[in-house]
C-alpha cells in the first residue's frame, strides 16, 4: 500500500522548516532527498567497517569489499545488466559521460559524425564538443518541436554510415520529456553506431531494463535516486568496455606496473582507478533497495497524479505557460508567467518555504529554442503531496500579484 505520509516520515529533512514554513521540496530533478535507511547505511559504514577495499587481507577490508561488491550486484540486478563487470561505479553521470567521450578519442577519425539531441544537459554536450575538437568528428543535433519533443523524422535523416555515436537523455531534466530511446537505439544500430543514454533524470521515476533496451552505454547518478552524491553507474556492453582505453591511471586499475610497461586490470577495475567512493557505493545499493520496496509502479502512479493535478492548477493561472507539453513526460513542470522573470518567482516562493529551481537547468540550448532566459521548474518526487501542489500554486499566484 502506497502511503505518502508514512513515506515522508522516513525522510528527516522533509519535516524541517524554511523561512518559518514547512519545507515544500520541489527541486527533485536537481537532487533527491535521502531516507533514513540511506543515512543509516552511511553512518554504519563509517562507524563500523570503514577500510580500503580490494587490497587488504584483514577482516575489516574484506567486510568493506564484500559490501561494495554486493552493491555492484544489486545495481546490476536492478538495471537488468548481464555481467556485473559491465557495471562501472563512477563519481556520477558527468564522469561516466566524460569517460566514454575520452575513450572514443582513439576510435574516431575526421569526418565521423556524432548525434546528440537538442534536449541535452550541458554534461552531455560539452564532452562531445571536446571530443570533436580532438578528433575532427562532427556534431549533429536532433531538433525539437514546440512541445519539446524530439523530431524523429529529422533523426532518421541525420543517421548515416558516418554516424559513429548517438547520445541522448532518457528523460529531459529541463522539461521532463521522455524520449523515444528504444527507437533511437534500434535505428542507430542499423548503422553500427554506439548509443549512450543519459539516465540521470530517468532512474528516480522508472526502472530501466538495459538488456531489453540494448543500448551500448547507460549512465546515471545515485543522488537523483535517493542515494548520496559522488557516486553513479556507467553501464557499458562488455565488447565496448574492452575496446575503450582506461580513463585515468592509478591504483586499482592495473594488473602489473613497471617503468617499461603497465598492463591494465580487467573489467570493471580498468575504469575504477584510485580508492572509490566506498561508502557511497554501498549506500547507492541501499537506495535501490529502498525504491524497489516502494515499487516503481506505485511511484509512477503517484507522480502521474501529482503531475496531472499540478499541470491543471498551474494552467488555470492567467499568463502561465508550460514548456514541455508532449504526452510522454514525467513529473517535471517547467513554466513562466508572462512579463515576470523566473528568478523573481523562485525568490518569492522560497520565502514561503518552497524550493523550486529557476534558470536554464544546465540546458541553455533548450532555453534559446524557446527564446527565454530560463524557466521556473517544479519537479515532483513520490514523497510530494497534493497539499504541496496547492501550496505551490497559491505561492505562485501570490508572486504574480506582487510582481505584476
Ligand atoms: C543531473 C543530470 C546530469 C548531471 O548529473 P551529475 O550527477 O551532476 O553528474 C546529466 N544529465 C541529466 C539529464 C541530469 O538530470
Amino acid at each position: 500500500m502506497f502511503d505518502v505520509h508514512a513515506i515522508r516520515k522516513e525522510f528527516p529533512i522533509l519535516s524541517r522548516e524554511v523561512n518559518g514554513y514547512s519545507l515544500v521540496y520541489l527541486d527533485n530533478a536537481a537532487t533527491s532527498q535521502k531516507p533514513q535507511q540511506v543515512i543509516d547505511a552511511i553512518v554504519d559504514y563509517y562507524s563500523n567497517y570503514n577500510a580500503n577495499i580490494h587490497r587488504g587481507v584483514h577482516s575489516l577490508s574484506q567486510e568493506a569489499t564484500d559490501a561494495y561488491e554486493a552493491a555492484r550486484k544489486k545495481i546490476q540486478a536492478h538495471f537488468s545488466v548481464k555481467h556485473s563487470h559491465e557495471v562501472i561505479l563512477t563519481p556520477g553521470t558527468t564522469h561516466g559521460i566524460n569517460l566514454v567521450a575520452n575513450g572514443f578519442s582513439s576510435l574516431l577519425k575526421e569526418g565521423d559524425e556524432i548525434i546528440v539531441s537538442a534536449l541535452e544537459h550541458h554534461s552531455n554536450i560539452v564532452p562531445w564538443q571536446m571530443l570533436c575538437e580532438r578528433t575532427g568528428a562532427i556534431l549533429k543535433v536532433i531538433p525539437i518541436d514546440e512541445d519539446g519533443v524530439l523530431k524523429m523524422d529529422a533523426f532518421d535523416t541525420l543517421l548515416s554510415k558516418k554516424t559513429k555515436l548517438v547520445f541522448v537523455n532518457h528523460i529531459s531534466n529541463a522539461l521532463g520529456t521522455i524520449n523515444p530511446i528504444k527507437y533511437i537505439i534500434d535505428e542507430a544500430h542499423k548503422y553500427d553506431a554506439a548509443v549512450l543514454i543519459d539516465g540521470a533524470q530517468a532512474c528516480s521515476h522508472i526502472k530501466p531494463n538495459l538488456a531489453a533496451l540494448d543500448c551500448d552505454f547507460y549512465v546515471t547518478s545515485a543522488h537523483k535516486m535517493c542515494g548520496p552524491t559522488g557516486v553513479g553507474m556507467l553501464y557499458g556492453k562488455e565488447e565496448w568496455l574492452e575496446k575503450l582505453p582506461p580513463y585515468q591511471g592509478g591504483g586499482e586499475m592495473i594488473a602489473e606496473v613497471s617503468f617499461e610497461k603497465t598492463t591494465y586490470a580487467g573489467l570493471p577495475h580498468k575504469f575504477e582507478a584510485g580508492t572509490p567512493n566506498i561508502c557511497g557505493g554501498i549506500a547507492f545499493g541501499v537506495a535501490i533497495d529502498y525504491l524497489n520496496n516502494i515499487g516503481f509502479d506505485a511511484i509512477a502512479a503517484h507522480e502521474e497524479k501529482l503531475l496531472k493535478y499540478a499541470t491543471k492548477k498551474l494552467l488555470a493561472i492567467d499568463g502561465l505557460k508550460i514548456y514541455g507539453t508532449g504526452t510522454q513526460k514525467t513529473s517535471v513542470i517547467s513554466f513562466n508567467i508572462e512579463g515576470i522573470h523566473p528568478y523573481d518567482i523562485g525568490t518569492i516562493v522560497d520565502k514561503l518555504g518552497i524550493a523550486v529551481r529557476t534558470g536554464h537547468h544546465c540546458a541553455q540550448p533548450i532555453m534559446n529554442f524557446f527564446n527565454i532566459p530560463g524557466t521556473v521548474r517544479a519537479s515532483f518526487a513520490f514523497y510530494n503531496t497534493m497539499e504541496e501542489v496547492d501550496k505551490l500554486v497559491s505561492a505562485v499566484e501570490r508572486a504574480k500579484m506582487m510582481l505584476q
